[in-house]
């Protein structure tokens, strides 16, 4: 078996398919944890907030900081006053401060409020990682729909938000606000419905699309940033009419076995027919799946199938969702990804997958980690979208 390494593709926004498991991937910071644990995983970060700042534990210690550090020097200062005066040297009770209550009163406020400026002008020279500022933002811009910078570097202009319950689909995780997405992949998902019912899926468990306005999230993905990601479960949908509180509280099993080599039992025919649907459609250009998911489609598929299985890409995770990919629908400003390496990919590039160095990654270099996405890391009509009605 060849342990050639997949090369490495270059993405528009400068992400790569390829590489570890959480980040520079372009893809999604997926981790090799349950898939259960992952999909709630959501990173609180403010103690209280508005649109665009929030008020954490740091700033709130800087304060004290502040406040009980010139409460020290003026108390250093007044001991020193009473100690340079030798007639009151034995005299503590005659210090400045017992003397003038008022003065001592007023050094402590003025420190007080001295802590607060300098943690306020900290955080405006500070600004918020994009993430926030986007996923606070909780209704799409009236302009036209238009998905602007990359995948993993961008934002949406014009979003349109999939409804809740269709004839063959259900929104989940509704109290996320992730159904938004650019129309063409609204007009994808209402085809994807209809195809997956005639090839035998009764409907469509619809995950994360975007936020209202796009742009990077708090939790679970880098990309899904332009409208044209949309994670779709890998969960036969039991029921169509699920309530909200259901779409909360149930999520997609793992398909994959645990030693990770291969489907387990969750597995159906049925499965391979809705990505091979997905897949054939002409406005994807991508569908992630887990390697061992790949490696049973290429194992299913026949001699004229390279077209499809070329656009499914393993990738860590994804074993209990796949993951759709659309091509830019607009030339401009969104930026496309490079086509998939020629062929259907289920080669020695797949054989990579089942490695020790691909299946049990040693721990990330923190190094390595690539800073948070700022709002001047995304197009600069990025800030025109989140400024606009
Ligand atoms: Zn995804």
């Amino acid at each position: 078996m060849s342990t050639r390494k997949p090369p490495l593709l270059q993405v528009g926004s400068g992400a790569r398919e390829s590489g570890r498991p959480s980040g520079g991937a372009g893809v999604e910071r997926t981790r090799l944890i349950p898939a259960s644990t992952r999909a709630d995983m959501v990173v609180p970060r403010c103690a209280a907030s508005s649109r665009n700042r929030c008020i954490t534990v740091s700033s709130i210690l800087r304060v004290v900081f502040i406040w009980k550090t010139i409460s020290a020097i003026l108390q250093y200062v007044n001991l020193w006053a009473v100690l340079s005066r030798t007639d009151n040297l034995f005299r503590p009770d005659r210090s400045l401060f017992k003397i003038w209550p008022a003065a001592w009163r007023g050094g402590r406020a003025l420190a007080f409020a001295a802590g607060i400026a300098v943690a306020v002008g900290v955080d405006a020279d500070d600004p918020e990682p994009a993430k926030y500022v986007f996923s606070a933002v909780d209704a799409p811009t009236n302009a036209a729909p238009a998905s602007l910078g990359g995948y993993a570097a961008g934002c949406l202009a014009g979003a349109v938000r999939l409804a809740e319950t269709g004839p063959a689909w259900q929104a989940m995780r509704l109290s996320r606000n992730r159904n938004w997405g650019h129309p063409e992949m609204i007009a994808f998902i209402e085809r994807l419905s209809r195809a997956g019912q005639a090839a035998g899926w009764p409907g469509l468990y619809v995950g994360d699309i975007s936020h209202p306005r796009g742009g990077p999230m708090v939790s679970s993905h880098r990309s899904h940033q332009i409208g044209l990601d949309a994670d779709i479960w890998l969960r036969p949908p039991g029921s169509l009419k699920l309530s909200v509180a259901e779409r909360e509280k149930i999520s997609s099993p793992s398909m994959v076995a645990a030693n990770r080599l291969t489907v387990n039992g969750n597995w159906t025919g049925v499965h391979s027919e809705i990505l091979e649907a997905a897949a054939r459609d002409g406005a994807v250009a991508r569908i992630f799946v887990n390697a061992a998911i790949k490696r049973r489609l290429c194992k299913d598929g026949g001699e004229d199938d390279s077209e499809w299985l070329r656009k499914v890409r393993p990738w860590w995770g994804h074993d209990s969702h796949f993951h759709v990919r659309l091509h830019c629908p607009e030339a401009g400003a969104c930026i496309d990804q490079e086509a998939p390496p020629e062929g259907d990919g289920c080669d020695a590039e797949l054989d990579w997958w089942f490695t020790d160095e691909a299946l049990y990654p040693p721990p990330r270099d923190p190094e390595d980690i690539p800073p948070e996405l700022m709002l001047a890391d995304l197009p600069a009509a990025c800030q025109a979208v989140l400024e606009a009605e």
